[in-house]
């Protein structure tokens, strides 16, 4: 992945005298710190350059920091502009704001870069290779909401306004034609609903249409869809997509459609980018329902910290790691039970430590 950025603060290890890059390391909530433990075993025995500074956000934050997004774990981020994170558990309807959307905006984390790739041959969809980029500041998931009391009820009526930008459209779609760009894609599909939100989405497949004009010589063919439209096709004949990009929500809502593609949440990594700092983290939640048991497939933040490893530059180490989960999948047939395999936590991770080493 071309998404390095020059900046990253490097220190030097002083007994080896190599170049170790420090990432804030936030283990989560839920199956969050079994994940974790899980990937830091198999970046150690790839050999990555990190060192970690732990943290804690979402609930863990809230119980031992008294704040969901504690100000020693934005400091750290701030210092080391590179994150993995756990997933985070957001109560529903009240309670606080999402520490997740909350680090996109401190970060102007502005891109979400979520690929989904057929590990498993042989599932419900063979041979997928998709990208999407989703645009991850803007639009409905600003939060400008609120509700209208009427008599007796609080809540008779919910208002919510969503916020696009051009610069922010703009933004969002360069990224996804230099990434088309850089990493030898063809086709990148502008997915909005233009039809009915015609301002907020309407400028968002406006500027995606100037953006695309100026990749038409570098060879990336352009198209649009309205998302609804784009659900279904993903769903009958996924391989005429190769980078769909798209607002905050329909993103949110579709990367998941292509996690299912490829087996499901415990699949699929994300990578949150933006100009001074990026935080990688996979694509699922806490799990409460498995969280403690030991089962947990840590596949998707181990793939999270491959994408990590191609944006410091060691895109080596990123492809040994990919190699290694292929292997423990295809060759060692090693599973977790919700690839309907019989490993734990520990045994697939083990199986993926030996393939690196
Ligand atoms: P979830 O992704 O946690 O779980 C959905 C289902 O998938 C559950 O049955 C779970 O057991 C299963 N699953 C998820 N990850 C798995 C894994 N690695 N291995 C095996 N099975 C796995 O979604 P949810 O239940 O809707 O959300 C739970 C909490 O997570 C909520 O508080 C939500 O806000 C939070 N959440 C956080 C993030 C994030 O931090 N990026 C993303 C989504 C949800």
């Amino acid at each position: 992945m071309a998404t390095k950025s020059k900046t990253l603060p490097k220190v030097e290890n002083k007994k080896s005298g190599a170049k170790q890059v420090p990432v804030t390391l936030i283990p989560g909530d839920g199956i969050g710190p079994e994940v974790t433990e899980a990937t830091l075993a198999v970046l150690e025995a790839v050999g990555a350059p990190f060192t970690y500074e732990w943290r804690k956000a979402g609930v863990a934050g809230l119980k031992e920091e008294g704040d969901p997004l504690p100000k020693s774990t934005l400091e750290s981020v701030r210092k080391t502009r590179l994150a993995l994170k756990g997933p985070l558990a957001t109560p529903v309807g009240g309670g606080f704001r999402s520490s997740n959307v909350r680090l996109r905006e401190e970060f102007h984390l502005y891109a979400n870069l979520r690929p989904a790739r057929t590990l498993i041959p042989g599932g419900r969809y063979d041979n997928i290779d998709l990208i999407l980029v989703r645009e991850n500041l803007e639009g409905l998931y600003v939060g400008f909401e609120h509700y209208i009391p009427i008599g007796d009820d609080p809540h008779a009526l919910a208002i919510g306004s969503g916020v696009n930008t051009r610069a922010g459209g703009e933004r969002i779609n360069r990224f996804a034609f230099d990434y088309a760009v850089k990493h030898n894609r063809k086709k990148v599909t502008l997915v909005h609903k233009a039809n009915v939100l015609k301002a907020l989405t309407g400028l968002f497949l406006e500027t995606g249409r100037a953006v695309a004009k100026e990749y038409e010589s570098k060879g990336i063919a352009c198209e649009d869809m309205i998302v609804d439209a784009c659900a279904m096709k993903l769903v009958m004949d996924p391989w005429q997509f190769d980078v769909i990009v798209t607002t905050n929500l329909f993103g949110d809502i579709l990367s998941d459609l292509n996690a299912g593609l490829v087996g499901g949440l415990g699949m699929a990594p994300a990578g949150n980018i933006g100009k001074d700092a990026a935080i990688f983290e996979a694509v699922h939640g806490s799990a409460p329902d498995i969280a403690g048991k030991g089962v947990a497939n840590p596949l998707a933040l181990m793939l999270s910290a491959a994408m990590m490893l191609d944006h410091v530059g060691e895109q080596d180490k990123g492809r040994r790691l990919r190699q290694a989960i292929d292997d423990v999948l295809l060759k060692d047939k090693v599973r977790t039970g919700d690839l309907k395999g019989k490993a734990n936590t520990k045994q697939f991770t083990a199986a993926v430590v030996a393939r690196c080493k």
